[in-house]
């Protein structure tokens, strides 16, 4: 690959120096890893640069594979905190054992896979959304009981009289699994002492 001469795209100067460099690239989701670009600088003007435009394919494959890995790492996320993924599947209307096989990387998700996945991680709640027909009174409520915990400095929540209760920061999925409603919230709270911090 090195042993290929290039041109100066510029003056086109055949005295190409051909190197090498690292370069982080991330993922919007945080996912990243170092790949090896190509580098090369012409010896007779100074232009540098990737002259053959070889490195867009290997930054378009690192990409992908990335997203996969995020979808992957989500997923994983999901199974260490019990969520069901059979229940998620009924609720978002995926085929059986989808979410299955994308933790498992034998089918690779579409890009609006990889994005539900993600937007799945950031709001668990939206399960219950699609559980309730896309209906808005307790998923709004859920959102509205999650936005109150991620922004809470002291991580409780303040109910309609004023009584305040600390609320397991883990909830996100605790609140799906025992209730969904405000009322049974409320009553989990007293008993929730647990801490946990993960999914900050
Ligand atoms: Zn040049």
């Amino acid at each position: 690959m090195m042993s290929e001469s290039k041109i100066c795209p510029l003056c086109g100067s055949d005295q190409v120096e051909q190197t090498e460099k690292l370069e982080t690239i991330s993922d919007s989701f945080g996912e990243s890893t170092e790949v090896k670009l190509a580098y090369d600088i012409c010896k007779r003007c100074g232009m540098d640069g990737d002259f053959t435009g070889c490195n867009n394919s290997i930054i378009q494959e690192t990409i992908n594979a990335l997203k996969s890995q995020t979808v992957i790492s989500i997923l994983q996320y999901f199974s260490d905190h019990n969520v069901n993924f059979a229940g998620m599947e009924r609720a978002l209307e995926l085929p059986q054992r989808t979410l299955s096989k994308w933790k498992n990387g034998s089918i690779t998700p579409t890009a609006a896979g990889v994005t539900l996945v993600k937007f799945l991680r950031l709001f668990p709640w939206l399960t219950i959304v699609a559980e309730n027909r896309f209906h808005l009174n307790t998923p709004l409520l859920t959102h509205i009981i999650e936005s109150v915990k991620k922004i809470s400095p002291t991580y409780g929540i303040t109910d309609d009289i004023g009584t305040s209760a600390p609320i397991a920061v883990d909830a996100e999925y605790t609140c799906i699994t025992l209730g969904k409603t405000y009322d049974s919230l409320r009553q989990d709270n007293a008993q929730q002492e647990r801490i946990d911090l993960a999914w900050l």
